[in-house]
């Protein structure tokens, strides 16, 4: 283990090595070797950055919103010089392929580029004469100190989901990535400072849940955002906001994909294919489920396979050809071929098995194959967990009707597809799905950074989402004015004396 890559926490404008503290291993997944030890910080560094923070706050909060916007026009500009060398680093610690770390550059980049228009974003209403010579009206002030927590899945997009509209409003951040994926959310930091952030308004604070505890337990922190798995999601929310936090907390997803006989197979192929094992399956977003109507199975299901039985896994950190990276873990790895195994033996039939799956040039990578599951059951294992790997259930029905009805009975609620050339199918197919983002003939309705990312019921716990002008207002908090002048004299006490 030895030139491991430096893992530092960044408070008050300076970078510092923690030691004396237990460590979480950062691997590359696609050769399976560690290349990091991500420090699991405790309470006393989350106050230290906390301080440094609240330091920052009232001079960052005075800052023209302009001004703020500025940095951020100038980091966008250096992420874009440093885009190759960012996915790259997001490939080499999460091991998706270099189009897939692309992506989630891309998709991060979009919301630095939605954060630079916080000088329109952030202004209010108003209304004259709400009264006779009365007028009124709103702005937008900071909360102060606010944290994000964020997921393995993204390294470089959902860290900034969070903090650039976070601070563009005016407010300073303490952020705790995955300890799983460090390292993309520390170079872009760095590029932060050298933008000009001034110290203190960005603060990252590596670790695991004593970190997550300390911030959810902290007064000064006025708000939280989150991103990972549901168990914890509902967690976060339930004790943030019982401490008082405004929190917006998104979980975990099972989405579903339902194809219509009449849709064309090649486009639902593909769109399936792209849900499904896009990022390796490890995507909130990922279509876990294909529902085929009536005869669709018979014309999709080959096509899925001849195409998936094509799908060169690979290490993509080497591999220019790999079109499937590595999963996060070992572990992981181990766990979603134990998933497959438990659907198999209760009855599910894998028309492809990731499980057998050899990668000759990196034989120690955590690989998993592209897995397609047929005649699956709802009270099956990898209908009823988030698999989160490369593992597509397809399941058989009769109607468009069933199959909504098979959808909304998850707990989830983040996207949900239809392929079809009907508008009939697809009007009432959106209307009736329960779950916040909806593709039709797209199989990853992922929003833009202008729209919220907007999961339903499991998927989501809190009233804001994150992206968007949702994000704005969870970043804010509104004072209304109502104003009255008086001509002079007019209505003074002193005029009669
Ligand atoms: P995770 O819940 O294990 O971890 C997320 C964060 O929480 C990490 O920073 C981690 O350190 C911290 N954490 C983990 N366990 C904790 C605990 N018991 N107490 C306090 N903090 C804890 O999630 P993950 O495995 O890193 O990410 C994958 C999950 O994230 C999937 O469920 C995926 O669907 C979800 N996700 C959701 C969205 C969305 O927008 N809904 C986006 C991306 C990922």
């Amino acid at each position: 283990m030895t030139n491991l890559i430096p893992c530092p926490n960044l408070i008050g404008g300076e970078w510092a090595t923690v030691s004396g503290v237990a460590t979480a291993p950062v691997y590359n997944p696609s050769i399976g070797v560690v290349i990091a030890e991500t420090p699991l910080c405790g309470a006393d560094v989350v106050d230290q950055a906390v301080a440094a923070a609240a330091r920052a706050f009232p001079s960052w909060m005075e800052t023209p919103p302009v001004e703020r916007a500025r940095i951020l026009f100038r980091l966008k500009v250096m992420l874009e010089a440093e885009f190759e060398a960012l996915a790259r680093s997001v490939t080499l610690e999460h091991g998706k392929t270099l189009v897939e770390a692309r992506g989630d550059v891309r998709r991060g980049l979009e919301n630095i580029e939605f954060a630079c228009g916080a000088p329109s974003l952030l202004m209010g209403e108003s209304a004259e004469n709400i009264a006779r010579g009365i007028d009124c009206d709103s702005i937008r002030q900071p909360l102060g100190v606010v944290a994000g927590i964020t997921p393995f899945n993204f390294p470089a997009m959902v860290p900034l989901w969070m903090w650039p509209i976070a601070i563009a409003c005016g407010n300073t951040f303490l952020l705790k990535p995955s300890e799983k994926v460090p390292l993309t959310a520390i170079r872009i930091a760095e590029l932060a400072t050298e933008a000009g952030l001034p110290p203190g308004v960005l603060n990252v604070v590596h670790g695991g849940r004593a970190a997550v505890d300390a911030i959810l337990a902290h007064p000064r922190i006025q708000a939280v955002s989150f991103v990972g798995s549901t168990p914890v999601a509902r967690e976060i929310h339930r004790i943030g906001t019982a401490n008082g936090k405004r929190v917006q907390a998104a979980g975990g997803a099972k989405n579903f994909v339902i194809v219509m006989p009449d849709a064309d197979v090649t486009p639902s192929a593909t769109g399936i294919l792209e849900a499904a094992f896009g990022c390796a399956g490890e995507r909130c977003m990922a279509g876990s489920t294909a529902i085929t109507i009536g005869k669709a199975a018979d014309t999709l299901l080959p096509k899925l396979v001849e195409i998936v039985s094509q799908i060169k896994v690979g290490p993509a950190d080497r591999d220019p050809e790999a079109q499937m990276g590595a999963v996060i873990t070992r572990q992981h790895a181990d766990h979603v071929c134990s998933l497959i195994s438990q659907a198999e033996a209760a009855g599910a039939c894998p028309l492809t098995d990731g499980r057998t799956t050899q990668v000759a040039s990196a034989p120690d990578g955590f690989f998993v194959g592209p897995t397609v599951l047929d005649h699956v059951r709802p009270d099956m294992i990898t209908m009823k967990e988030e698999v989160f790997g490369p593992v597509l259930n397809v399941v058989r029905m009769d109607d468009l009707d069933a199959a909504i009805q098979l959808a909304n009975s998850s707990a989830y609620g983040n996207g949900a597809a239809i392929f079809t050339r009907s508008g009939k199918a697809a009007r009432e197919f959106r209307h009736r799905v329960q779950a916040g983002m909806v593709g039709i003939n797209i199989g990853v309705p992922a929003p833009m950074a202008f729209f919220p990312f907007s999961g339903w019921q499991a998927s989501f716990f809190g009233d804001l989402h994150l992206q968007g002008r949702e994000s704005v207002a969870f970043f804010t908090r509104q004072k209304v004015t109502t104003t009255r002048w008086f001509s002079y004299g007019e209505g003074s006490i002193w005029a009669d004396r």
